[in-house]
């Protein structure tokens, strides 16, 4: 049989033997299979999808996955004045001509021996895959919408499929099934999938941004509660909410396709709080405290250990994993050199 698949985006092609559904570049594949039909043996086959097996490329002698579909019926119905034949897919054997793709899907997935299948639907699909996984005996979860026709969520669960549903729209779903099929690693670590990941990475690199604000904010309330002055520290915490509550509000409302990052960083309102707390204990403490010695080289080594283990990842040759570790490991030494002065001085005060 000679089929392989093509990926319209870059043209690099696959054969049919593993379990890909799209290219490594993201970009959809199409089937390229030109089938040889003997029209002779088709019509002394028996009516259904698969008399014409030779047209579908499935490799030679694997199990067909088979409820006998196709073949319904023609209606001729009056419309309008005119004729018209109504095929009768609803005869399909769960209910629609989803079960087509269905047999030829699950029948391929059964042939690469594939344990487990996760599919999204709004309701037939959902059906048609439950169905033809019970008949392949391949587990299968079915992410529809929570909003899903009752009748289709009780057929799908009747067939034995693992029914998950998502709250939101039918994009929603798509979007929870990828997260399950795509990156087994991200999503057991994070739950999110390609565009849920890149989120994260930002988001999280937004709040690390944060972090020296965190570490301020601390130290600065101790030097007020040790001057016994409760009240600042209270209301620079009403500001720090004031700004973290708009931020987010901000997130949820204006900024919803980006509201993790934007979330993240509301964070900032802390580093405000403790910029707010210093100033105001300068005005109460000679000499006033500086830090912007020190912050500067810790934002200094925090781009530049960035940009380093960036470009490690990014031009050493080997796998993402190897080249992410080695240029983070190369950046955070770079990181250490810049602030080592601090560093000493950290492990000096506890003397
Ligand atoms: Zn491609």
């Amino acid at each position: 049989m000679d089929a392989h698949f093509t990926c319209t985006a870059c043209k690099k092609e696959y054969d049919l033997s593993s379990p890909r559904w799209r290219c490594d570049c993201g970009g959809l594949l199409d089937l390229f299979f030109q089938p040889k039909i003997d029209p002779r043996e088709v019509s002394a086959r028996r009516p259904g999808l698969w008399r014409y097996r030779e047209a579908i490329p499935l490799a030679p002698g694997a199990e067909i996955i088979s409820f006998d579909e196709g073949f319904t019926p023609l209606l001729q119905v009056n419309f309008g004045g005119f004729p018209v034949w109504v095929k009768q897919d609803q005869l399909f054997p769960t209910g629609s001509y989803k079960d087509r793709g269905a047999s030829v899907l699950i029948s391929q997935a059964k042939a690469l021996g594939v344990a487990a299948v996760v599919e999204d639907s709004s309701g037939n699909a959902g059906c048609a895959v439950a169905a033809y996984c019970a008949r392949a005996g391949i587990a299968c979860d079915i992410y529809v919408p929570a909003d899903t026709a009752a009748g289709k969520l009780a057929q799908i669960a009747l067939y034995g499929a693992n029914l998950i549903r998502v709250p939101g729209s039918r994009e929603d779903t798509a979007a929870a099934v990828m997260a399950a099929g795509l990156h087994p690693l991200l999503q057991a670590a994070f739950h999110f999938d390609d565009a849920g990941t890149n989120l994260i990475t930002l988001a999280t690199r937004v709040y690390l941004l944060t972090l020296a604000g965190y570490v301020m904010q601390e130290t600065l309330a101790r030097a007020f509660y040790a001057r016994q002055e409760p009240m600042l520290p209270l209301y620079s915490v009403l500001v720090r909410l004031a700004i973290y509550l708009s931020v987010g509000v901000a997130g949820v409302t204006i900024f919803r396709s980006i509201g993790v990052p934007v979330i993240a960083a509301g964070e900032m309102a802390v580093l405000v709080e403790a910029i707010l707390m210093l100033t105001w204990l300068n005005r109460r403490i000679s000499p006033p405290i500086q830090v912007l010695t020190a912050a500067g080289k810790g934002l200094i080594a925090a781009a530049v250990s960035g940009l380093a283990a960036y470009a490690l990842a990014l031009y050493l040759p080997g796998s993402g994993v190897m080249t992410a570790l080695i240029g983070m490991a190369a950046g955070t030494i770079l990181a250490l050199f810049i602030v080592r002065s601090e560093i000493r001085l950290l492990f000096r005060l506890g003397a």
